[in-house]
C-alpha cells in the first residue's frame, strides 16, 4: 500500500518517500499562546495526529519525529500581559499568560484524543545561540546577512526577497505582481514591498534580546525556520498547518530555511488543512464567531469533536454545526457499544487504503460503519478490525463504561439524582399512583434524560 499526500507546493498527490525510513519527520505550526485554542485551531491539531498515527503505524512508533513549535513571543502576547496582570514586571506578566495558555492548550488538545509532539520547542528558547548548538533564530539571521539574503534597515533586518529568485513558489505570488499591486504605502526602508522582518528592535517595555542589531525580537517566520531545522534538518518530509499559513507564512519560512542553508528544499510535502467555519465564514478570533475547545468540551466528549472534525476532508472547509455534533455523538455511541470492549489489534486494511490516500478520512468513516455492521451482526473478525481501527485513528481511549459516565458528566446530568427519581417514579407506580410516576418522568425529560420501560426494568439515556 503506497502513501499518497497531496503538496500545496507542486499541487498534486505525491508518493511519500522519506527521506530516512528510520527517521520520517514532520514539522506543524503551533499555537501562539495568548488566549484559549478555539475549535478552528483544533482542526491542524487533530489532523496532523492522524498523520502521525498513519506514519507511527506505517514506520514503527519509534522511527517518527513530529515537532508541534508553541509561539510564545508575540505582540499580542504583550498586550495580554499589560491587561491581565498589570501589576506585574512585564516578563513576569508574559510568563503568566504564556504558561496559563500552554497548560490549557495541551489539556484542550489530549481531551481531543491527540498524541504529544515528540518535540514542542518554545520560541523564546530558540532565540539566541544555545549551548547544545541546536539551531537557532540569531545564527540563522546571521547566515542570511552573509550570504546576501538579508540587509539592516530602519532598526530592522530584512529578508531580500529579490536575493531568491523563485521567492513565491508556494502560493503562486509572484514578486512582479506584489509591486506592481502594491497600493499600501512601502515602508521607506525597504528594498521591496515583500521584503519582510526577521528581527525588530524593542523598547525598554517589550520583551527582548540582545543581538548583533540590537536589543529587539525575532519577526514570526523565523521562530519556525530555526526550531525544524534545530529537530529535523535542513531538509525534512512534512511541512504543515492552515491554508492560511501558506502565505506568508510558510512561504518565508521556505525562503529563510532555503537561503540560509543553500538547499532547494525547506520539505519534501506541504500539507494544509482547509477552513472551519460558521455559516460559511472561518472561524477565528478577529471575527468573534469562535468558540473554545474549552467551552466545547463542557458539552461533549472530545471525541465527539474529533470525529465530528475527521468526518470531513482535511483539505475541504467543515461547516461547524451542532446538529453535526449530536450525528457524531450518535454514531459513537452506537460504536462504542459495539467495539469497546473488543481487544483487536490488527486494523482494517480498507481503512488504512482510505488514509494512506491523502488521508481520506470520510471514505474512513464510511468503512467504519461497514465494519461495524459486520460486527453487529456477530463477525467477531470483523469486530476485532473495526475496534483496532477506531483505536488507531485515536477513538475508544475509554471503555463502554468510562464512555457512557463522560457523556452524562459532559451533559451536566448527575446520574445518582437521575437513578433516585426513577427509584421514586417505580415506588409511585408499585402503589399505583400514576400522577406522580408521570409527574417524576417529567421532571426527568426537562433535565434531558429519556426513560425507556421494558420487561427488564427501566433504563435511561441522555437526549440528544
Ligand atoms: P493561529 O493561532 O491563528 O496562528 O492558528 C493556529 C493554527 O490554527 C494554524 O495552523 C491556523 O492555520 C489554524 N487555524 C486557525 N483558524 C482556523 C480555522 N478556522 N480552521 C482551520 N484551521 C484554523
Ligand atoms: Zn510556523
Amino acid at each position: 500500500m503506497e502513501l499518497k499526500l497531496y503538496d500545496t507546493l507542486t499541487k498534486q498527490k505525491q508518493p511519500f518517500r522519506p527521506l530516512d525510513p528510520k527517521n520520517v519527520r514532520m514539522y506543524v505550526c503551533g499555537p501562539t499562546v495568548y488566549d484559549f485554542a478555539h475549535i478552528g485551531n483544533a482542526r491542524p491539531v487533530i489532523v496532523f495526529d492522524v498523520v502521525f498515527r498513519l506514519l507511527r503505524h506505517v514506520y514503527g512508533e519509534n522511527h517518527v519525529t513530529y515537532v508541534r513549535n508553541i509561539t510564545d513571543v508575540d505582540d499580542k502576547i504583550n498586550a495580554r500581559a499589560l491587561r491581565d496582570f498589570p501589576d506585574l514586571p512585564l516578563n513576569d506578566a508574559i510568563r503568566r499568560v504564556t504558561e496559563k495558555t500552554a497548560a490549557q492548550f495541551h489539556a484542550d488538545v489530549a481531551a481531543l484524543g491527540c498524541l504529544k509532539p515528540t518535540f514542542e520547542p518554545r520560541a523564546t528558547e530558540f532565540v539566541l545561540p544555545r549551548t547544545d548548538g541546536k539551531t537557532d533564530m540569531v545564527t540563522l539571521i546571521t547566515q542570511l546577512i552573509a550570504r546576501g539574503h538579508a540587509y539592516e534597515a530602519g532598526g530592522e533586518v530584512l529578508f531580500d526577497t529579490a536575493s531568491m529568485p523563485d521567492y513565491g513558489l508556494l502560493s503562486g505570488r509572484k514578486l512582479e505582481d506584489q509591486q506592481a499591486g502594491a497600493r499600501i504605502a512601502v515602508d521607506a526602508h525597504k528594498k521591496n514591498p515583500a521584503d519582510f522582518v526577521l528581527w525588530k528592535q524593542s523598547s525598554d517595555d517589550e520583551p527582548g534580546w540582545d543581538s548583533p542589531w540590537g536589543r529587539g525580537r525575532p519577526g514570526w517566520h523565523i521562530e519556525c525556520s530555526a526550531m525544524s531545522a534545530a529537530y529535523l534538518g535542513e531538509v525534512f518530509d512534512i511541512h504543515g498547518g492552515g491554508l492560511d499559513l501558506i502565505f506568508p507564512h510558510h512561504e518565508n519560512e521556505i525562503a529563510q530555511s532555503r537561503c540560509a542553508h543553500g538547499t532547494h528544499t525547506m520539505a519534501n510535502i506541504w500539507m494544509h488543512n482547509g477552513f472551519l467555519q460558521v455559516e460559511g465564514e472561518k472561524m477565528s478570533k478577529s471575527l468573534g464567531n469562535f468558540v473554545t475547545i474549552n467551552e466545547l468540551l463542557r458539552d461533549w466528549p472530545g471525541e465527539v469533536l474529533r470525529l465530528n472534525m475527521l468526518k470531513t476532508h482535511y483539505r475541504s472547509p467543515i461547516d461547524w454545526t451542532l446538529k453535526g455534533l449530536e450525528e457524531s455523538a450518535k454514531t459513537l455511541d452506537d460504536w462504542y457499544e459495539v467495539a469497546a470492549d473488543s481487544k483487536g489489534e490488527v486494523a482494517s486494511g480498507a481503512v488504512l487504503e482510505a488514509l494512506s490516500d491523502d488521508l481520506n478520512t470520510p471514505q474512513v468513516v464510511a468503512s467504519l460503519h461497514g465494519l461495524r455492521n459486520a460486527a453487529a451482526s456477530g463477525d467477531a473478525k470483523q469486530r476485532e478490525a473495526f475496534a483496532a481501527s477506531l483505536r488507531l485513528l485515536g477513538f475508544l481511549s475509554d471503555s463502554a463504561a468510562g464512555w457512557k459516565a463522560k457523556k452524562q458528566q459532559a451533559s451536566g446530568i448527575d446520574a445518582a439524582q437521575v437513578n433516585s427519581l426513577l427509584s421514586d417514579r417505580a415506588a409511585a407506580r408499585a402503589r399505583k399512583d400514576f400522577k406522580e410516576s408521570d409527574r417524576i418522568r417529567d421532571e426527568l425529560a426537562a433535565m434531558g434524560v429519556v426513560i425507556k420501560d421494558s420487561k427488564e426494568g427501566t433504563t435511561w439515556e441522555i437526549a440528544r
